[in-house]
């Protein structure tokens, strides 16, 4: 089994309320589906660790941090949730969930660093992409993969890391944590314009932004990555790769307008590994972003995962 699997029940315990698309049950359409299909014995599972101040301050800034921590912990005492923006609200179960999340990402790496396992996805949430160097936005409070991408460079001596992000969403908080860090490369698609209305200028030349319109459909999409991200991809030779991988590019999705179907998940993936497997031993930490469409995330989660574990 060359596959780690990370998740944590305590990532459902933030709960942003009835009819919040960013719900507890996404992950249990994850777990069900695998479940059913059967892929979950084909996984190496394990339980998401808690995130530490000093990981989350490779990406952070300590004095969001505090800040953040302390909300979040007087809601978790008190009861009563706190909106952060009309879409991002802390809620009892954030810090649990949150600390999970990013401790899931970090644990990937060094799971996946220590050669225990090829490469590893995380179910996780809340998601990270939205989450700024100091502020919590989108769903977002802090950024599970530009910590583990930090986490790899900083910690594990990596020269080259890339993070990949296919969410219908422009990753502004990963951009803005990592532009002009050139021992990153970023490369992304997303709908343009949709939330958060960022990406069409990159902030750094380590940024590959590639902003499509809405009503785009997988074989158009599929034709960008090749021309715009693959050269950079294969020119960086990134020594691991971390995928903010959000399916609310799906078809079925209602937060955006994109058109991708599981086989377009399928092939990028593929072309992901591709990478991995020419420059960094295979080496991949994906973590789970959007995707509000539950039958159509577990659908494409499974295939994502069936194409990293090589089934
Ligand atoms: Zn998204």
């Amino acid at each position: 089994m060359s596959t780690a699997f990370f998740s944590h029940p305590e990532c459902r315990l933030h709960d942003m309320g009835e009819g919040h698309p960013e719900c507890p049950q996404r992950l249990d359409a994850i777990a069900d589906h695998l479940l059913g299909s059967g892929l979950d014995v084909a996984l190496q599972q394990h339980e998401a660790p808690l995130a530490t101040a000093e990981q989350l301050a490779r990406a952070h800034a300590s004095g969001y941090i505090a800040q953040v921590s302390d909300l979040m912990q007087q809601v978790q005492h008190s009861g009563r949730p706190r909106a952060i923006d009309p879409d991002t609200q802390v809620c009892a179960g954030t810090l649990q969930a949150a600390l999970r999340a990013a401790g899931a990402a970090v644990a990937a790496t060094d799971e996946v660093l220590s050669g225990r396992c090829v490469n590893a996805f995380c179910a996780v949430r809340p998601p990270g992409h939205h989450a700024t160097r100091d502020q919590a936005m989108g769903f977002c409070f802090f950024n599970n993969v530009a910590v583990a991408a930090r986490h790899a460079l900083d910690v594990h001596g990596l020269q080259r890391v890339a993070i990949v992000d296919f969410d219908v969403h422009h990753g502004n908080g990963t951009e803005d944590i990592i532009a002009g860090d050139e021992r990153v490369l970023m490369a992304s698609f997303f709908q343009h314009p949709l939330y958060p209305y960022s990406g069409g200028v990159p902030k750094g030349e380590n940024m590959v932004n590639v902003p499509v319109p809405p009503y785009t459909r997988g074989a158009a999409v599929r034709e960008l990555i090749e021309s715009m991200w693959m050269p950079r991809l294969e020119a960086f030779r990134p020594q691991m790769l971390f995928v903010s991988a959000g399916f609310d590019a799906h078809r079925d999705d209602e937060l955006g307008q994109l058109g991708l179907v599981e086989a377009d998940y399928q092939w990028i993936t593929e072309r992901i590994k591709g990478v991995a497997d020419r420059h960094a031993e295979g080496r991949i930490v994906s973590c789970l972003e959007g995707g509000y469409h539950l039958d159509a995330l577990a659908r494409s989660v499974a295939v994502h995962l069936r194409v990293l574990a090589g089934l």
